[in-house]
């Protein structure tokens, strides 16, 4: 059954209405009419079947048959800071970590990153386009909320956030002693989590002083070099199999 995406507030009694973009593609790709069914998400981790019951040119009204819980949402609320990749790069990181429970991904300008945002308004430009690629992959793997690409921040207020959360860590390749199981063994209660990945050209040796000056770790990820498309997911992976997300 297809799923879409409302605002919690265009949830009234047992009354729902879609008025985004996907309007278009209820009405005119699915070609659905009043009777059918679908399911709804409200984005704050509700599932909704909904019978259509009037479709207008830029809304489509359904009556609420049933409201669950979305089982699809991780009890742990992760944050990746990804150091800005290559063009194109970044489309795959949110999609894939979007499928495997990321709640929110904030691009960070580090020194290395080759391709700079030049001005707030390329920022905003470029976050918009990364939220739609959130969108859609939260609609596909059936998420419960559609995780918030933030807009581009600098490596302190990347800091200064990723301290605010319950466990918090870097993957420095460099890294020989810390492990991310000690990291995680440490922090069994932990309701939100961060780490950052550096991109292509890995993190400035002034990042990782600054990060470690500041108190978060360091941790290895073993002796191959991953990619910074993998590297952000393969952490992602392992905190959902350490907090029984994937495995339970
Ligand atoms: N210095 C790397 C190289 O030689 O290719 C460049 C960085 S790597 C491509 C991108 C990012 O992934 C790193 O900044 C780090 O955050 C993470 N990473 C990759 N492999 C890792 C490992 N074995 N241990 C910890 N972090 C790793």
């Amino acid at each position: 059954m297809p799923k879409f995406f409302t605002e919690p507030e265009n949830v009234k009694g047992n009354e729902l209405t879609i008025s985004s973009g996907d309007v278009r593609h209820i009405t005119k790709v699915l070609r659905l009419k009043e009777g059918g069914v679908i399911t709804v998400c409200d984005g704050a981790g509700f599932d909704y079947k909904a019978k259509i019951c009037e479709i207008s040119s830029d809304a489509v009204h359904c009556k609420i048959t049933e409201k669950t819980r979305c089982d699809a949402e991780p009890d742990m609320r992760v944050t990746l800071f990804q150091g800005i990749p290559k063009a194109g790069k970044m489309d795959y990181i949110i999609q894939k970590t979007t499928e495997l429970g990321i709640s929110r991904i904030v691009p960070v300008m580090l020194e290395r990153c080759v391709s700079k945002i030049e001005n707030k308004k390329a920022g905003e430009k470029k976050r918009e386009r990364w939220q739609k690629i959130a969108e859609s992959a939260a609609k596909q793997s059936g998420r419960g909320i559609i995780p918030e690409v933030s807009e581009p921040v600098t490596l302190e207020e990347a800091i200064r956030e990723l301290k605010t959360l319950d466990v918090f860590f870097a993957p420095y390749e460099c890294e020989e002693t810390t492990r991310l199981r000690g990291i995680l063994t440490q922090n069994k209660n932990a309701r939100t989590a961060g780490f950052m990945i550096g991109p292509e050209g890995g993190f400035d040796m002034s990042e990782t002083d600054r990060l470690r000056s500041e108190g978060i770790p360091t941790v290895t990820l073993g002796k191959r070099i991953l990619r910074t498309e993998t590297a952000g997911e393969a952490v992602l992976a392992m905190l959902m199999y350490e907090i029984g997300d994937i495995n339970d």
